[in-house]
């Protein structure tokens, strides 16, 4: 057997492993009685653990050295070359930070969960404050371990977006604040403009399910290789190329929550779905990068999903299935509904034009304390200000108005919140390609044809699997780095229509 060979065998046993303990979280969230949870997380701890020693011996070092030897002489392009290329990158990720840190990362995140959550249901950012401080203090010293040329912020965004520098993202978001802040102000003069009553209206679960389903079918997702369950936080899990699965959840008075929601799972699990079947079980099946991943994700719920062509396809659909709800709501007056804007104190709750904005105040905040210039003391007073700044309100409380709403914190994730907004505007991005090398896309998509777009997405990103870093993937599909003009372009073009600005 040879050495790529040899390193392949030896790792599969640990994607196996990866994949079982996704099974048993995949369980947990979507069938496990609420009394299962002790048995569950020592379940998962040993599979992780079992995969983890494994993932860090002496013996992974060895093979992949051997391995790195073979491919020496390989195109960079070769299959074996990027399979060892990335191993390497999980691997120095997996070892350089010593076991007591990772022990004591996992020890006070699970404690600082519970301190979150009780803090944010009391509203009452000082509860937090302390947890948080040390979550920092543990933070800066995995960098340090890590390993960073420039910015301690750098080590943490690469487990997430693998060689993006926090210089890029804030060379991205100056563009950005630039052109945006201005066009967010005039849109906030004209609120009025758009009526979102429509989808506050009541929509039978079932009823919601059966039209998911349907539109989920429609733009591709495989139910032969996955289904759709419901959790109480939707998300994507695989556990095989032939195999992805989503969840979501519903709102009775809520329409968008469940309908957008199955969408962006779909994009999450098309991408997942295409992957060249021969990187089956080995480290080259999955995304690429949390960032790719949300362009995919939002493509299909964005680009797509809110635009006027998709609905001229669904809403009749829609119409006959909710006629008391919807019958007298032309088209036109849905599509606004869908896209309208507000000035909303929750990021989860955003809309497309506001929500980079609360990722933007996120990443300054993170830098600001991994590098001393803001202490956690303060953190609370900072969100406030740059909310009043980006958005022109202050959150009336700590809790899920505030500081506390995202669980991103207390989980450790920090380093984590810019591959939302890298994914945003990689979704323009990829999506221009497209459509400048099939210029038929727009069109097959008002006839309700899907499968161009996603047989261009398949071809150009989603068969690479993790064969390219993502910033090596936009490259060779769209000749060029990640920017943010496509995403101002057509942020500008439909809200100027939307909002008659
Ligand atoms: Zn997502």
């Amino acid at each position: 057997m040879d050495n790529v060979t040899q390193l392949k065998t030896y790792l599969a046993d640990i994607v196996h492993l990866q994949h079982a303990a996704a099974l048993l979280g995949w369980d947990q969230q979507v069938n496990m009685p609420h009394k299962g949870a002790p048995a569950r997380a020592e379940q998962l701890a040993t599979l992780s653990r079992l995969a983890h020693e494994q993932f860090i011996s002496e013996k992974t070092g060895r093979l992949l050295e051997n391995a790195e030897a073979d491919v020496a002489d390989l195109d960079a392009d070769h299959d074996n070359a990027a399979l060892v290329r990335v191993v390497r990158h999980d691997y120095n990720l997996a070892t350089r930070v010593p076991t007591a840190l990772v022990e004591e990362l996992a020890r006070t995140t699970t404690l600082a969960h519970e301190i979150w959550t009780k803090a944010r249901e009391a509203a009452d950012f000082n509860q937090f404050e302390d947890a948080l401080a040390r979550i920092i203090d543990l933070k800066r010293q995995q960098a340090e371990a890590l390993g960073y040329e420039d910015r301690p912020y750098d080590a943490l965004l690469d487990q997430y977006e693998p060689q993006m520098k926090t210089a890029d993202v804030e060379r991205l978001f100056d563009e950005l604040r630039a052109e945006l802040v201005p066009f967010v102000a005039q849109i906030f003069e004209r609120l009025d403009a758009v009526d979102d009553a429509p989808i506050r209206q009541r929509f039978e679960v079932d009823k919601q399910e059966a039209f998911g389903l349907k539109v989920l079918k429609r733009i591709g997702y495989d139910f032969e290789r996955g289904r759709q369950d419901r959790s109480v936080h939707p998300f994507t899990t695989e556990f095989s190329i032939n195999d992805v699965r989503i969840t979501t959840r519903f709102e009775e008075d809520w329409l968008p929550s469940a309908l957008f929601g199955s969408i962006h799972e779909g994009g999450h699990a098309m991408y997942e779905q295409g992957c060249n079947p021969t990187y089956e079980g080995t480290f080259l099946a999955g995304g690429t990068s949390l960032g790719i991943h949300e362009s995919q994700s939002r493509l299909w719920e964005n680009v797509v999903g809110r635009s006027r062509a998709f609905w001229g396809v669904f809403y009749g659909d829609l119409q006959a299935l909710f006629p008391a709800q919807l019958q007298d709501v032309p088209m036109e007056a849905f599509y606004r509904a869908i896209n309208a804007v507000s000035r909303s104190l929750i990021r989860v709750e955003a809309d497309e034009v506001t929500y980079n904005l609360h990722i933007m105040l996120r990443f300054e905040l993170e830098n600001a304390l991994l590098e001393g210039k803001l202490a956690v003391h303060d953190v609370r007073d900072a969100w406030n200000d740059k909310m009043h700044d980006y958005l022109g309100v202050t959150p009336p409380d700590d809790g899920k108005h505030g500081v506390l709403q995202d669980v991103h914190w207390s989980s450790g994730l920090v380093g984590y919140f810019p591959t939302y907004s890298l994914g945003n505007f990689l979704s323009v991005q990829f999506w221009e390609q497209a459509v400048h090398d099939v210029p038929s896309i727009p069109e097959d998509i008002q006839r309700g044809e899907f499968g161009s777009l996603l047989s261009w997405l398949r071809e150009n990103i989603h068969r690479h699997g993790r064969k390219y870093f993502p910033a090596e993937l936009t490259e060779r599909v769209t000749g060029g780095p990640i920017q943010i003009a496509p995403f101002m372009r057509y942020l500008k073009a439909k809200y100027t229509d939307i909002y008659g600005l």
